[in-house]
């Protein structure tokens, strides 16, 4: 029997305790504040950030939005990051990528003071986690460390295969599982579009977590029977629906399905998880700097 692992339901359980930590909180005096900031015409960011908007409202977070024309100057959009930093009802501070060419990333990511920086990805952020002693942990990766622990999959002394070396999934996912302690002890390969002969590794390994943003590149061929699937990848393939297109993993579901032990669907599996750690990350935010203890789940 395949477990198709339940993202929605998992999430659920984690905002549910999240707005307790919220009401006690604001019982405090606090309410967490969430800035995001919008700097795109681009509709999958417009979709991604209002779906952050109501994962906030439902827990009681309080939003803050801003859009920044993306033909406006980088400076714009750097003020704007200060007056955020400066800001004391605002705990967490998103600026959602990508943003335009003219905006140096990496000058962005280091604008945002490291105590709000609720997607983790500021240096000293990373740094920390990567040293063992994460104040934030980055979303998607976090997600699916919660996902393993509430399926009751264990990590420690297994093979873990991530495909894909990004900044926000592979490289912080690999980090994780090779961290000692719960969710890591793990013995890591991290694949990319250089890796030779992935068949290979991904078949060795018994956890695979695919982040390559190509649709459907590992089937059910390439994995062993009993394998743990967890399909980061969200791509749009042309289909014949109202919109036009439909949501596939990086992962062949059908018959990977025929091999896993477990395995996330897309969409349903990752992505409701990442949305709730960012509020886990805002709602931590708002603990740090109010001095209020809450229990996070
Ligand atoms: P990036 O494009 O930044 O990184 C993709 C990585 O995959 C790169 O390291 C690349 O290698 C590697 N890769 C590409 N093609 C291959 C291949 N054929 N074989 C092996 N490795 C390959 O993507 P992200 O990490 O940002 O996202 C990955 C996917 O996850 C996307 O589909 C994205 O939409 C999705 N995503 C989903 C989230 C969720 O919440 N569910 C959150 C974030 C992302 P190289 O470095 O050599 O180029």
């Amino acid at each position: 029997m395949t477990t198709i692992i339940d993202g929605n339901a998992i999430a659920d359980r984690i905002r549910a305790d999240l707005t307790d930590c919220v009401d006690d909180l604001v019982a405090a005096g606090t309410r967490p504040g969430l800035a995001t900031v919008l700097m795109s015409d681009d509709d999958a960011s417009e979709t991604y950030v209002s779906m952050k908007h109501r994962a906030c409202a439902e827990m009681g977070i309080e939003n803050i939005h801003d859009e920044i024309d993306p033909s406006a100057p980088a400076e714009v959009l750097f003020e704007r990051i200060d007056e955020l930093n400066e800001d004391p009802s605002v705990h967490g501070i998103l600026v959602q990528m990508p943003v335009p060419d003219h905006v140096e990333k990496r000058t962005v990511l280091e604008r945002i003071d490291p105590l709000k920086d609720v997607d983790a990805f500021h240096p000293e952020n990373v740094g920390r986690m990567v040293a063992g002693h994460a104040r934030y942990k980055p979303c998607t990766p976090h997600g699916i460390q919660k996902i393993l622990a509430a399926e009751g999959i264990e990590t420690e002394g297994k093979d873990a295969v991530v495909v894909g070396r990004s900044d926000i999934v592979g490289k912080p996912m690999a980090n994780l599982l090779v961290q000692y302690g719960e969710g890591g002890n793990a013995t890591t390969t991290v694949c990319h579009s250089r890796t030779e002969n992935l068949a290979e590794k991904t078949r060795d390994a018994d956890i695979v977590i695919a982040a390559a943003g190509v649709p459907e590149m590992i089937d059910g061929s390439m994995l062993s029977d009993g394998v743990v699937v967890i399909d980061v990848g969200v791509n749009r393939v042309e289909a014949d629906t109202e919109k036009g297109y439909e949501l596939v993993g990086d992962v062949e579901f059908e018959s990977a399905k025929e091999k896993a032990s477990a395995i996330t669907p897309v969409p349903g599996g990752v992505g409701p998880l990442t949305i709730a750690m960012l509020t886990y990350n805002t709602v931590k935010a708002a603990s740090l700097q109010s001095g209020v203890d809450v229990d996070l789940p």
